[in-house]
């Protein structure tokens, strides 16, 4: 793998940056005399880019002959191909009829043969063999704010995931397995979030990935132009990307860096801008968007049982673990959220009361803990259907309730946790003109990017390719079929490209 020196003015400073894998590549390519591009990068570095990293490093499916999937019309397509790789086969046509809980036929497929039976509470093996055939490795580079795992180490460890712990697992490495030899176990067949974020790091590390991975490089613009001559004088099929950004190294440096590539994958994920409410106060220093600003607050005692309550705003999973974060530490929480308790859209009317007991418990103290009625359970209130109006600097919180009176409640912290956007600010246009309506806002649920569905490359930008959340595939256990699209068109570009 070779990438083009750096552009005059655009050399990192000479402090080191911190992480080992960032000081290798640094020295296998930072100083290459090549100016070939490279044939993909990869922007985002969470299960999605750890994914297509493994399918791109040479690590090949192929079904194993001897065993039988229980979905019948998959098994006979999968028999008429024998001996030929999945990513080498036509994805349309193996996955038309597959139905699950996902809208993408691709990631129903890839998650099909991974985990054949799971929806119907089986425990099959996976159908695939892999082979690493390192000839048909295609040379890439994966760059990330911060640690292979992506949102999963920024998501409070101690929480426990809203999914089956095996839900949570990458190709060829289960995580019941590995939390055995780890010697650790799942509770309640699920697996703590700290556990996953260990899983992708050391999955990197296990596959031998490592060398495709750059910690704390932060992208801030990819740009592209029309097809054109490289320094090489050797004319590319495509468009070339110019993907820039700074690494963040120890002494608070910001080396910048420069890549050209023929492809880019957007793996950015939709963790990284949380929604904001847009009131007057909101940028007071008490009023915070992540879980883990509680985790600190009780760590240094400035909210304990004697203080004033934290308002927690938001009715979604995030807000219920904050929820019950305070309660175990005995924090007086006022809980506030526009809905009425009884909405059906509330997520917790969508999760098994069996599986989910804790949940259903914080939505049991929303109904039963309203501000009018005494409480049941002590230190929690819940404020259905109030609108947050403003914040003040003395920490009064002005809400209106569902009929327009006024309230006001004094705080010691605000957590507002209603969600949060994708953040494409780095490319043209903020990526709007890349939505599936370019007149909305980009949205995981709602927006998200138009991209054809068995290649995920986008439907407005060749060589441009986008996988996880931010095509709507919203769960770990889907986001992966992306990345089989992506590596199975990828690969079939590479057989193209003149020798
Ligand atoms: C609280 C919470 C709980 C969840 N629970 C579950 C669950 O139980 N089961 C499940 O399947 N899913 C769950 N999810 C969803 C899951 O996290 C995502 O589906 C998954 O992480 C998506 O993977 P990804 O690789 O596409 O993106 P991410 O994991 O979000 O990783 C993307 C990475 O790219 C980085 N990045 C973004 N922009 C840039 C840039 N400009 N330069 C460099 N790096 C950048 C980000 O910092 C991030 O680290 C949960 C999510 C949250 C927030």
């Amino acid at each position: 793998m070779a990438l083009p020196p750096l552009p005059p003015g655009q050399l990192p400073a000479a402090s080191p940056p911190p992480a080992t894998a960032m000081s290798n590549w640094r020295k296998d390519h930072l100083g290459a005399s090549s100016v070939e591009p490279l044939p993909v990068v990869i922007i985002g570095n969470g299960p999605s880019g750890i994914c297509l990293s493994y399918l791109l490093s040479g690590y090949t499916p192929y079904v194993k002959p001897d065993v039988a999937h229980p979905h019948p019309l998959l098994q006979r397509k999968l028999t008429e191909a024998p001996g030929v790789s999945v990513l080498d086969q036509d994805l349309d046509y193996l996955s038309e009829g597959l139905e699950g809980r996902c809208q993408s036929p691709v990631a129903l497929l890839f998650d099909a043969l991974l985990r054949p039976d799971t929806d119907f509470g089986g425990n099959m093996e996976s159908v695939l063999t892999w082979k690493h055939q390192k000839e048909r490795a295609i040379p890439h580079m994966v760059l990330g704010r911060n640690l292979p795992g992506g949102a999963w180490h920024s998501i409070e460890g101690s929480m426990v995931t809203l999914s089956q712990g095996q839900w949570m697992g990458l190709p060829d490495l289960q995580v019941k397995e590995w939390m055995c030899r780890r010697r650790r176990g799942l509770r309640n067949s699920r697996a703590t979030a700290g556990d996953i974020a260990h899983y992708y790091r050391d999955y990197v590390t296990k596959k031998g990935l490592g060398h495709n991975f750059v910690s704390g490089a932060v992208v801030t613009a990819v740009e592209w132009g029309t097809p054109e001559s490289s320094g090489s004088g050797v004319r590319h099929p495509g468009p070339l990307f110019q993907v820039s950004g700074f690494l963040t190294a120890e002494d608070q440096s910001r080396p910048p860096f420069s890549l050209c590539a023929r492809n880019v994958v957007l793996a950015t994920g939709t963790s990284d801008s949380p929604a904001r409410l847009g009131i007057p106060g909101e940028a007071l220093p008490f009023v915070h968007y992540e879980l883990s600003a509680l985790e600190a607050a009780v760590r240094a005692g400035t909210v304990s049982p004697a203080s004033d309550p934290v308002l927690i705003v938001g009715a979604g999973l995030s807000a219920a673990d904050a929820v019950l974060y305070a309660r175990h530490y005995s924090i007086p929480a006022i809980h506030a959220f526009r809905r009425p308790v009884h909405d059906p859209g509330l997520v917790f009317n969508q999760l098994p009361k069996m599986l989910y007991p804790e949940y259903h418990k914080v939505h049991q103290m929303m109904r039963e803990q309203s501000i009018l009625s005494p409480s049941p359970y002590e230190g929690y209130r819940s404020l259905p259907e109030h609108q947050l109006l403003l914040l003040k600097e003395d920490r009064q919180a002005v809400f209106q309730d569902p009929k327009g009176l006024q309230k006001v409640f004094g705080v010691a912290l605000v957590l507002v946790l209603i969600g949060s956007h994708p953040d494409l600010s780095f490319l043209p246009g903020a990526g709007a003109n890349l939505a599936m309506d370019p007149d909305q806002p980009l949205s995981a649920k709602r927006n998200p990017i138009d991209v054809d569905p068995f290649t995920y490359q986008s439907t407005h930008q060749e060589g441009l390719y986008a996988v996880g959340p931010l095509v709507g595939d919203n769960f770990v256990r889907f986001v992966q079929g992306g990345a089989l699209a992506v590596a199975s068109s990828l690969l079939r570009k590479e057989a193209r490209q003149p020798p």
